[in-house]
């Protein structure tokens, strides 16, 4: 079943478009905190997001861009906001269509099945990019330039949480839980030694130095 993100601060909308779409088949993902929405698409995976523009921690052109450093994945923006100059940003910052509000439904929902059914033929929608490197989540990888380096598991696991938290310390600890909930068993020192062997592929890539420690804190892509 195809996921959709829908990500909208009006609480009548976001139910009526949760409905639409669960009645037309699809598995609708309503955001109920709209924090941190970068790092919720990379932990869910969506097919399509619906993206409204005026939320309220962070202007929803921005929340694509900010989603664009990381994924490939389909945005539609579905706005009250009606300028030229809205849907000329919105669509310069990465968005893949632009549906006003008031909508009207068969529209939205042709538009859905239309820009899905673009996406479908994308190559590695499993992508993720960032500091220079691109991650392939399906294969494994992990590539700068020409270059590409094979991970383990745990090592594609330990790069894609820090990618995901780019530019923000993340701990031990949570590097652990997020390893943990993949079912995988690992211990402090596990952790280090992943984290030595994952950084001497990076430096293969000429990636040295991009994964820093923070003394007594954690680690920071
Ligand atoms: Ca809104």
């Amino acid at each position: 079943m195809q996921k959709i993100m829908v990500i909208e601060d009006d609480p009548v909308i976001r139910d009526e478009l949760s409905l639409l779409l669960e009645n037309e088949g699809y598995q609708s993902v309503p955001v109920f905190d709209f924090t941190e929405i970068s790092r919720r698409v990379q932990e869910q995976q969506p097919d399509l997001i619906l993206l409204d523009l005026g939320l309220p921690n962070r202007d929803g052109s921005l929340i694509c861009a900010d989603i664009r450093r990381k994924s490939s994945v389909p945005v539609i923006f579905v706005t009250s906001r009606d300028s030229a100059m809205d849907e000329y940003r919105a669509l310069s910052l990465g968005g893949d269509d632009y549906i006003t509000k008031p909508y009207n439904i068969p529209v939205l929902l042709a538009r859905v099945r239309a820009v899905l059914r673009r996406s479908a033929g994308t190559p590695d929608p499993d992508t993720i990019e960032g500091c220079g490197m691109k991650v392939n989540l399906t294969k494994g990888t992990v590539s700068a330039g020409s270059k590409t380096e094979e991970l383990t598991r745990n090592e594609l696991k330990i790069l894609a949480h820090l990618l995901a938290n780019e530019g923000k310390i993340v701990s031990r600890a949570d590097l652990i839980d997020a390893l943990w909930d993949s079912q995988i068993y690992i211990d402090d020192n596990t952790l280090s030694v992943n984290m030595t062997r994952l950084r001497a592929k990076l430096e293969s890539l000429g990636l040295s130095g991009c994964i820093k420690t923070r003394r007594g804190m954690g680690y920071q892509l």
